[in-house]
């Protein structure tokens, strides 16, 4: 298929710009203080020709470390030292960026972010309010993990993650990933001198995921891997990525110009709706409900909603509102959505039909387990 980038590029408004710690440091540790400078230039540049653009930037760990006199990144490092170098390094991470946009006549914002912000709903829709507030006024955000409150059961755990997560939040045009490699690769291309640079990538194929390893950068959390997750999810949604590299000069100009620079990963045609994407990925599902065949047949071949006749089992604990996860039999997972009934109720109602509700808890509030609209098939 052949496309026309400089279309697309030129059609998206708001962009999403990841800049890596291998891109933002020289060694490792310590930040490049000259390379943020250009990138607020060209990032600068990109506003100025009337879109907007909000950045995800990693470094504050890689800063903090440099301030804490700490030389390597010692593999299993404790992670309150992780936390603690992130919260020193911030505070130069956005001295640089600040000093950086100020040259160029533009204002920053620091937004840290946890997972649970994104998948709580209501804070999902504070952050979005408050990072459309910034961009009305012309202001840069530059967004980060909340490393210092992180830990694994509320962490995006690397960048790619988050930045993916943001283009959602901000429904963006564009999700653009600096890194420190120009480009999705055949093979990883450090081993393999033959591996060859993927242009465009219509469809992530399990060959894909594969070729891109668990290969993590020496200085980032990320790798090839959690890129490529994140254009699966971006892509779910509508929104195309593209990696590029970040220490090349003028990259982003060019990539805006249409060259035909890094890897493009096309979207699905279909644009998810907003809020069946945060069912889909963002949402922290608290339940498991298993379902009968007749029942998965409905809602995946017949896009009906889930009533409690096809529900077998109920586990986990779970509010009314709270997202779900939807299981065959065989204990494959195949759908998300929102549950209008309580595990405990929903003990109660599981096999029976929905004119048997009233009589059972002694209210109907619901015809549905899950409504159609509040489910996403996996
Ligand atoms: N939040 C981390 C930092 O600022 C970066 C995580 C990542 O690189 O993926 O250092």
């Amino acid at each position: 298929m052949s496309i026309n980038r400089k279309e697309l590029f030129s059609k998206s408004r708001r962009i999403v710009i990841k800049i890596g710690s291998a891109v933002l440091t020289s060694s490792g540790i310590g930040l490049d203080q000259e390379r943020i400078g250009k990138l607020a230039g060209e990032i600068s540049d990109i506003i100025a020709s009337g879109r907007e653009a909000l950045v995800v930037s990693s470094g504050a760990i890689a800063a903090g470390f440099a301030k804490l006199g700490i030389e390597k990144k010692p593999r299993g490092m404790p992670l309150p030292l992780k936390q603690a170098a992130a919260a020193v390094g911030q505070s130069s991470l956005m001295w640089i960026y600040e000093k950086s946009f100020g040259e160029c006549g533009r204002k920053v914002a620091q937004v840290l972010l946890t997972g649970e912000d994104l998948s709580n709903r209501e804070r999902f829709l504070n952050a979005r309010n408050t990072l459309h507030t910034l961009l009305e006024y012309g202001v840069v955000p530059i967004i980060n993990e909340n490393d210092t409150v992180a830990v694994d059961e509320i962490r995006f755990g690397d960048n790619d993650n988050l930045s993916g997560m943001v283009a959602h939040l901000v429904d963006a045009d564009l999700l653009v990933i600096l890194s420190d490699i120009d480009g999705l690769y055949s093979a990883d291309p450090r081993l393999n001198p033959a591996a060859k640079l993927i242009p465009l990538v219509e469809k992530i194929t399990p060959e894909m995921e594969q070729a891109a390893g668990d290969a993590l950068s020496a200085v980032g959390t990320g790798g090839m891997r959690s890129k490529i997750m994140a254009a699966r999810k971006v892509g779910a949604y509508g929104v195309p990525m593209v990696i590029i590299d970040g220490k090349r000069e003028g990259v982003l100009a060019e990539l805006f110009e249409g060259g035909d620079v890094g890897t493009l990963f096309l979207p699905k045609e279909h644009k998810n709706r907003s809020r069946k994407h945060w069912i889909a990925y963002t949402a922290c599902a608290t339940g498991r409900i298993v379902v009968d065949d007749g029942g998965r047949t409905a809602l995946v071949e017949k896009n009906k909603s889930l009533l409690p006749g096809g529900v077998v089992t109920v586990e986990g604990t779970f509010k009314a509102g709270d997202c779900v996860t939807c299981f065959d039999k065989a204990g494959n997972s195949f759908a998300r959505g929102l549950t209008n009934y309580s595990a405990t109720d929903l003990e109660r109602i599981k096999g029976h039909k929905t004119i048997e509700i009233e009589s059972i808890l002694g209210r109907k509030d619901y015809d549905e387990v899950i409504h159609r609209d509040d489910l996403v098939i996996l």
